[in-house]
């Protein structure tokens, strides 16, 4: 196909807003796949993703579409994830394109995910067409929302496309607003290669596949290719397009989407927003905007029985394979054992790899709580990163720590402008804006510490608002803060993996409201378990739990036994998740009692 007839587009969306569905409509009417084999959202096919219905990992898919011009046209539709942790493998999906459909719920409106989406999109210079969806809800309000759009993204919203994607209506609006209103990609081909990669994944056989955008020349099978960013070389051993199935082809040229596999060993490698060129006619500069996705939240996982932990390094291993942001490497925890400290690019992409780790190898582990890099600058003014609030410098031997901060743009419904900003105060949140576009749409926009937002933040967002917020965040830089470390101290003893980083005015509410979450949490033993808190040597809290007085089963004493026995099962599993720390038996909520303080 000429370069003229081609258009590469995303669909940028707010979870739920339908983004999947439309995607499958898509590939249904053009025929990309057989109505047989429609699956439900084609285009997330991990489970975990199916399961929480959200989709993590970009795919793309090609697809033939004749247009009422009579013209042939190829559509590529790049997907992007719609989490803020994977906000940076947006933006690189969106520079593979010229355009994208911005979807919105037309009995919900614009949300915060929609907001952030669109101004990567435009950051990208992407041409946007809004798109109502949901119209064939009873609840839906195309006009109030179609003037929200306006309001708060400021498109036109005159000839907006009102569709359903599960309704299947106004599909044919969309694909012909893709064929007019999406530019073409530039022609380039005659220049040297330039492919962008914005999404790859580890398969056992051939090693990594590596999804790209021909941005200008050609690649054909068997050129050897240079990634301009990690400087290595390989020889493509396979090329072809997603239709949406793997379709090998000899050749792609410029405004083409692609894959291609080439012995690549690990994902990291062969990074999202790396450039190809030709390894023997390399291009002078390598496309803008390529950077690492840094870890930005980080835990302890270790194995609730120490003999797992080969399984469990062999188990991260195999998960960094596919995956280039996580980052791991071993932990000895003087409470805890040998385990291993991980970072991620944020919290659900924490979650979804620890439910993988049990899930899909089997692992019984334990969480530390999350905590976030602290740059401490040391008596000797030497800088270091502390991921592990364990390993902070003691006071006398540190000038400054300076903590992550971010930005936070929440969408909500005026009532609850109030609790919001309640919340963000008590999280150490700096007010910057507040902008009302609507009733039910003002947005609100906070600095705040990272380290107060990776707790509970999220949870508590949605609690207050009764699920109507929205929010959005973006790091802005490092600033100095009073921060001290709060050690926990059980039966007299130091736990490293309950240590936590605070502010100092709020080290003295922090310390009681642990003691007494712990209290409630950790089991009664046959002896009396005191609890502290303690900055450096000075106790700020102090609990304790009482002893046992009576043998449990003293209570079914001649009662039936199967209650005996439920009573006993029931111990056996809350056992499960308990760790030994010398006499005293903690369970893992316990480790995470940090998010449960409020
Ligand atoms: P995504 O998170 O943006 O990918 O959203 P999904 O495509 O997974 O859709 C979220 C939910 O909305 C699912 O239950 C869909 O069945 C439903 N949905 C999507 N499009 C429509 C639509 O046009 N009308 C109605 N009534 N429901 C829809
Ligand atoms: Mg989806």
């Amino acid at each position: 196909v000429p370069v003229s007839r081609i258009r590469n587009f995303s669909i940028i969306a707010h979870i739920d807003h339908g983004k999947s569905t439309l995607a499958d409509r898509l590939l249904q009417v053009t025929d990309t796949v057989q109505q047989r084999e429609m699956k439900e959202q084609f285009l997330d096919n991990m489970d975990l993703e199916r399961e929480r219905g959200i989709t993590i990992k970009l795919q793309a898919a090609r697809m033939n579409y004749k247009a009422k011009d009579g013209q042939d046209y190829v559509l590529n539709l790049i997907d992007t994830p719609g989490h803020v942790d994977f906000s940076y493998e947006v933006s690189r999906s969106l520079a593979a394109c010229e355009g994208a459909l911005l979807v919105v719920d037309a009995s919900q409106g614009v949300e915060a995910q929609t907001l952030a989406n669109v101004y990567l999109a435009l950051d990208n210079n992407l041409e946007i067409i809004p798109v109502l969806n949901k119209i064939d809800l009873p609840s839906a309000e195309p006009d109030r929302v179609a003037a929200e759009i306006e309001e708060v993204v400021g498109l036109d919203c005159t000839d907006i496309i009102q569709a359903s994607a599960k309704a299947g209506i106004g599909v044919n609006d969309i694909l012909e607003a893709i064929v007019q209103q999406v530019p073409p990609p530039a022609d380039t081909v005659d220049q040297p290669l330039r492919a962008l990669i914005f999404d790859s994944y580890y398969d056992a056989y051939r090693g990594v596949v590596v999804y790209f955008r021909v941005m200008d020349g050609q690649v054909k099978k068997g050129d050897k290719v240079r990634l301009m960013a990690s400087g290595k070389e390989y020889v493509i051993d396979e090329l072809g397009v997603l239709s949406p199935t793997q379709v090998q082809v000899e050749a792609l040229h410029a405004g083409e989407v692609g894959y291609f596999a080439a012995a690549i060993k690990a994902v990291a490698d062969a990074r999202v927003g790396d450039t190809i060129t030709m390894a023997n006619a390399p291009a002078a500069e390598a496309l803008p905007g390529y950077t690492e996705a840094n870890p930005m939240v980080f835990c302890g996982l270790f194995p609730i029985d120490a003999d797992q932990y080969p399984d469990l390094k062999d188990a991260l291993e195999k998960l960094k394979l596919n995956d280039a942001a996580l980052s791991y490497e071993p932990e000895t925890s003087s409470a805890m054992g040998f385990g291993f400290r991980c970072g991620f690019l944020g919290l659900l992409h924490m979650e979804i790899v620890q439910e993988r780790l049990e899930r899909e190898y089997n692992l019984d582990l334990i969480t530390t709580a999350p905590s976030v890099i602290y740059r401490v600058t040391t008596t000797e003014e030497e800088v270091i990163e502390v991921d592990n609030p364990s390993l902070l410098p003691p006071i006398q031997k540190r000038l400054k720590v300076e903590e992550p901060f971010i930005k936070v743009e929440m969408i909500t419904p005026e009532t609850y402008v109030g609790t919001l900003m309640e919340l963000c105060q008590s999280r150490r949140g700096v007010f910057k804006d507040m902008k009302f576009f609507t009733q039910t749409r003002t947005a609100l926009i906070y600095e705040l510490p990272l380290a107060e937002v990776v707790t509970d933040f999220f949870d508590q967002l949605k609690s207050r608002t009764k699920g109507y917020a929205s929010m959005e965040y973006q790091l802005i830089g490092y600033r100095e803060n009073p921060l001290v470390k709060l050690d926990i101290l059980v039966n007299g003893d130091g736990v490293d993996a309950l240590a936590m980083i605070v502010h100092r005015d709020k080290a003295y509410y922090v310390g009681r409201a642990m003691v007494s979450k712990l209290k409630e949490l950790i089991p009664r033993h046959q002896f009396k378990v005191p609890i502290q808190a303690a900055i450096g040597a000075k106790v700020i809290a102090s609990e304790h739990i009482p002893a046992l007085r009576k043998d449990v089963l003293a209570k079914c004493y001649g009662g039936d036994i199967s209650r005996k026995k439920k009573l006993l099962q029931k111990q056996a599993k809350g056992k499960k998740r308990m760790k030994a720390i010398g006499t005293v038996d903690v369970p893992q909520e316990a480790f995470m009692a940090v998010l449960k303080l409020d």
